[in-house]
């Protein structure tokens, strides 16, 4: 995973979306796959946003094992009729080995979520297919621990890796859900061949600091941004104080093209 052994940039190609560093591109949509018309409703606005890669989880990694736990294969089917009706490609979370087959049938990208980054068993799991994985850092997770990680996915011949940087623990996490690494993105670009993806979703946890966090994110460099979004955000069952309303993601969305032109 060194630029020492790969100099090139690795570009990963799905069937709408070209991932690298000189482009800036939107993975969008909810925290959670809720339902077939709130996932297909939410895939209208993510598209009219730019994203060309739709987000949601189906199987959710949970802080508590009393929250909504998410729809499972019926919310992989929901997220894939979205994606194909707007003519967009799916991310979605993969968090178990066992299910990396069942995954695979419908998404475009595989999700590690910062839960799962040193799941050494589901790392190599996807490092043994053919589809690209977003790797999520993990909340306490050094930028040598995240390397380390997608070499276990790389090791096993699966080089469609995108790196997301999606904020870490630190001393103050009072205001904030966690604390944004910008200077990671930049210090990955460097260190790596990967693409590098900003998540101020849930780098901030805060709806209200989603947009400047996704400016600085794209002024850091970052190939594309990785946002929840939500008609509803008080009815959201994950992650709703975070969630963008679609006029404020359309917004967010242009105001971070714009700074990506100046790039
Ligand atoms: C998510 O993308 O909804 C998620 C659970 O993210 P993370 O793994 O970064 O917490
Ligand atoms: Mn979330």
């Amino acid at each position: 995973s060194s630029r020492l052994f790969h100099p090139e940039d690795i570009v990963i190609r799905t069937p709408h979306t070209v991932i690298d560093n000189n482009h800036l591109i939107i993975m969008a949509g909810p925290c959670s796959v809720e339902s077939r018309e709130h996932i297909l409703k939410m895939a209208a606005v993510a598209k009219q946003g730019g994203a060309t890669v739709l987000r949601g989880g189906a199987f959710k990694p949970r802080t508590s094992p009393y929250s909504f736990q998410g729809l499972g294969e019926t919310g992989l089917k929901y997220l894939r009729e979205a994606a194909d009706l707007n003519g967009m490609d799916v991310v979605t979370e993969v968090m178990d080995d066992e299910h990396v087959p069942l995954v695979a049938k419908y998404t475009d990208i595989f999700q590690i979520g910062a839960r799962n980054m040193q799941n050494f068993s589901l790392l190599k799991a996807v490092g043994k297919t053919k589809i690209p994985v977003a790797l999520k850092r993990g909340m306490s997770a050094t930028i040598d621990d995240l390397l380390n990680a997608a070499e276990y996915i790389a090791a096993g011949g699966n080089q469609q890796i995108m790196l997301i940087e999606r904020g870490i623990r630190t001393f103050d996490n009072k205001y904030t859900r966690n604390t944004f690494d910008v200077a990671a993105i930049p210090v990955l670009q460097q260190l790596t061949p990967y693409p590098v993806i900003a998540d101020p979703s849930h780098a901030v946890g805060r709806w209200d600091l989603v947009t400047p966090m996704a400016a600085a994110g794209v002024a850091a460099g970052a190939a594309g941004l990785m946002v929840e979004i939500h008609d509803d955000p008080k009815r959201a069952l994950s992650d709703g104080p975070q969630a963008l309303k679609p006029d404020t993601y359309l917004k967010m969305t242009q105001q971070a093209q714009a700074i990506r032109t100046l790039m």
